[in-house]
């Protein structure tokens, strides 16, 4: 059995428009890499992070708090080593905490010979949510995990469902060089939600799972609606309208805010859509004058997964 492995972490996105914390999706071009190491010394240590200025304590980091819900759940009697390369900026709503926790445990379970279900792998993971957030969800943590499109259909018991990728699915994502904190952009949120506003959020969900699983992009793009949540926090994003419309213009199946912003996502049917999409939202940007970062990405069907060494 292996005693290191080298792997990729998935950017993820949540929060799909109509799938408030229960709908997320793994992407392919924008990830971490990790190095995690078998030790005979206990516990998790973290001897390397590169990229971004975050916390070293095992205690403070998501990859060292999702490894100890793992350890502590298992009988290996040793610890490890883990080294972290961001490319994902913290707090940019692509999942850069969860790329992490996933990552941490994943590799940990592969060195140990497999002894932990993907779903037994969510749970540790959102371990490290918890720290990020506050809030232990599940909808980054379960793609990075799972791959592809995932639907958290029930936190208690946790209950977690791959849903099929449509095979020309592509996404891209801005990032406006502004930091949203999880924890800010949840406290703006309302606790209670009209009768009304449920009946078009379900009927959204229910038209989006049902075009990923027919490779319908007509009806991914009728759904890929959010009455919710982004009328209240699109406000913290700026110029998320005109982006959108743009994006829209542009050829875009839909669009909306990833994670907790703020990022933004469209949905496209194609590369080249992806990549008209991508100018387009540019465009709106350089004018405006904000700063950005773009990312053009098929979908990642698989994961988390090992990288050669
Ligand atoms: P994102 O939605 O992009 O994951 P969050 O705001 O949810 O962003 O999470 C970032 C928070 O998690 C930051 O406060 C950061 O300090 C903390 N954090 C701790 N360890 C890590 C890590 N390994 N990677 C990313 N963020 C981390």
């Amino acid at each position: 059995m292996d005693k290191e492995i080298r792997v990729f972490c998935p950017a993820t996105i949540a929060n799909i428009s109509c799938g408030f914390d229960v709908l997320g999706v793994a992407l392919d071009n924008v990830g971490d890499e990790m190095v995690v190491r078998k030790t005979r010394k206990k516990g998790i240590t973290i001897t390397k992070l590169e990229g971004q200025d975050l916390p070293l304590e095992t205690h403070k980091n998501v990859a060292g708090v999702a490894g100890l819900a793992l350890l502590s759940a298992s009988d290996y009697d040793g610890g490890f080593e883990i080294e972290i390369y961001k490319k994902i900026k913290a707090g940019s709503g692509i999942g850069s905490s969860a790329a992490s926790s996933a990552g941490a445990v994943w590799a940990m379970n592969k060195l140990l010979g497999e002894p932990f279900s993907n779903l037994d792998l969510v749970k540790f993971a959102m371990k490290g949510e918890e720290l990020a957030s506050g809030v232990p969800h599940a909808d980054n943590v379960a793609p990075a995990i799972y791959g592809g499109f995932t639907l958290v259909r029930s936190y208690d018991p946790l209950d977690i469902i791959k849903i099929n990728t449509p095979s020309e699915l592509y996404a891209t994502v801005i990032h406006p060089q502004i930091e949203v904190k999880t924890s800010d952009s949840r406290k703006i949120l309302k606790t209670t939600i009209s009768l009304a506003d449920g009946i078009k959020q379900w009927g959204n969900v229910g038209g989006l799972i049902a075009g990923l699983y027919t490779e319908d992009y007509n009806l991914i793009g009728r759904s890929l609606t959010d009455h919710i949540v982004e009328p209240i926090r699109s406000i913290l994003i700026p110029a998320f309208d005109t982006v959108k419309s743009a994006s829209i213009q542009a050829g875009a199946l839909g669009c909306g805010i990833s994670g907790s912003g703020p990022s933004i996502f469209a949905l496209c049917k194609g590369k080249s859509s992806a990549i008209k999409v991508a100018e387009a939202m540019q465009k709106v940007y350089t004018k405006v004058g904000i700063t950005y970062d773009i990312h053009v990405s098929s979908i990642n069907l698989e994961g988390v997964k090992k990288m050669n060494p």
